[in-house]
C-alpha cells in the first residue's frame, strides 16, 4: 500500500487569495518548494484536495480551476520534482449539499481506493477546520498549519488528534 499527504491547496501550497481562477496570480509560500522536496524524498505520493466553490457560485469556470493546475503542475516539473499523483477539487456550493466539499471526506475517500492508501501512514494538511476534520472523517492524520492560516480564531474544534505545526515545512520536517 501507498502513503500519501493530501493537501488543501489555497492557504497550504499557494497563497490565499479568495477565488484565484488566472494561473499567473498563484504565488507559493516561500517554502512550499523544500517542504514539497521533502515529503516527496519521504516517499509519500502527494495529492491536491480543494474546495472551488468559485465554480458553483460562477465567478468562474471549471476549465480555468483546470488552467490554474496546470500551472501548479508545470511548476512541480521545473523544480525537479514529480507532479501531483492526482488533483482533485469540489465545484460546489455548501448550499449543494454534496459528499465532496470538504468537511465531507468524499475526495479523500475516492483517492485511497483508487490509489491503494493506508490511511493510517498519510495525512491531511490545511489551514482551515474543514481540512482537518475531511482528514479525520477518511481516517488518514490531520495537520493544521496554525500560522499560515487567515481564518482561525482559536476557539475551533479540532479532532483529537489533530497535529498542529506552523507552516508546512515544519510539517515536513517532522515527517
Ligand atoms: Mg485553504
Ligand atoms: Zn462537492
Amino acid at each position: 500500500m501507498n502513503k500519501a499527504i493530501f493537501l488543501d491547496r489555497d492557504g497550504t501550497i499557494i497563497i490565499d487569495k479568495e477565488y484565484l481562477y488566472r494561473p499567473e496570480e498563484v504565488e507559493y509560500f516561500p517554502w512550499s518548494r523544500q517542504a514539497l522536496e521533502i515529503m516527496q524524498n519521504s516517499g509519500y505520493l502527494l495529492f491536491i484536495v480543494s474546495n472551488q466553490s468559485g465554480i458553483g457560485r460562477g465567478y468562474f469556470k471549471e476549465e480555468d480551476a483546470h488552467k490554474v493546475h496546470q500551472r501548479i503542475q508545470d511548476d512541480m516539473k521545473s523544480w525537479g520534482l514529480n507532479i501531483f499523483t492526482a488533483i482533485s477539487f469540489c465545484p460546489h456550493t455548501t448550499q449543494q449539499k454534496c459528499k465532496c466539499r470538504k468537511p465531507e471526506p468524499q475526495m479523500l475517500i475516492d483517492l485511497i481506493a483508487k490509489y491503494d492508501i493506508d490511511p493510517k501512514e498519510s495525512y491531511m494538511v490545511g489551514d482551515k477546520t474543514a481540512d482537518v476534520w475531511a482528514g479525520e472523517k477518511s481516517g488518514v492524520t490531520p495537520v493544521l498549519l496554525q500560522g499560515q492560516s487567515k481564518y482561525l480564531k482559536g476557539d475551533e474544534k479540532l479532532p483529537k488528534h489533530t497535529l498542529l505545526y506552523e507552516n508546512l515545512l515544519e510539517f515536513a520536517q517532522k515527517l
